[in-house]
């Protein structure tokens, strides 16, 4: 592809016939606007799958929320969802992003976090992993577990555990500096 795009661009810089020229920079943005669509597209479908996989049916909302998520892995809240997508679904309400969470929650889909004291973060990373919290800017990272021997307790004669969650806290890495810094 990008061999293609060579060969026409040079083709472009030394030939002097400009509407021919004009022609090929309009297929090329043609091109490139619709497999950005169909890429678009290919997302959506695979959202919805996951959905269904799940037992959720696909309703454009819930696919565009499980789609902010799978691509935002900065485990955001209801309120960041919320404020990112209004713009572009003036439709959605508070209370749909609420109750889509939770049912996504529920089935399994996503995680909820609640490192933070305040808010409950969102994250549709489901694989075993701990979660760190900066101190100082608040930003939630993903933690990963080398050891998960600390998981052998799960089950017991006792308990039956269903959900757990793992955190950490401190400082990250642009933080850390700063913290260094000012205690010299
Ligand atoms: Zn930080
Ligand atoms: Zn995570």
């Amino acid at each position: 592809m990008a061999l293609y795009l060579y060969y026409i661009l040079k083709y472009i810089k030394n030939s002097k016939n400009i509407w021919w020229n004009k022609i090929i920079i309009v297929i090329l943005y043609s091109d490139y606007y619709c497999n950005n669509y169909k890429l678009k597209m290919n997302t959506k479908i695979e959202v919805g799958n996951r959905l269904s996989k799940f037992g959720v049916k696909p309703s454009l909302q819930r696919i565009a929320i499980l789609e902010y998520l799978m691509e935002h892995f900065t485990h955001p809240t209801a309120d960041v969802i919320f404020n990112d997508l209004y713009p572009s679904i003036p439709t959605l309400s508070k209370t749909t992003v609420y109750n889509t969470l939770k049912l996504l929650e529920e089935q399994g889909v996503i995680q909820a976090i609640s490192i933070d004291e305040k808010n409950i973060r969102y994250d549709a990373d489901i694989s075993v992993h701990a979660h760190f919290k900066c101190k100082r800017c608040g930003r939630v990272y993903d933690f990963p577990i080398k050891d998960d021997s600390i998981f052998e307790i799960k089950d017991s004669e006792d308990f039956i555990v269903t959900d757990y969650q793992v955190y950490y806290k401190g400082y990250c890495r642009q933080c850390k500096d700063i913290i260094v810094q000012n205690a010299n």
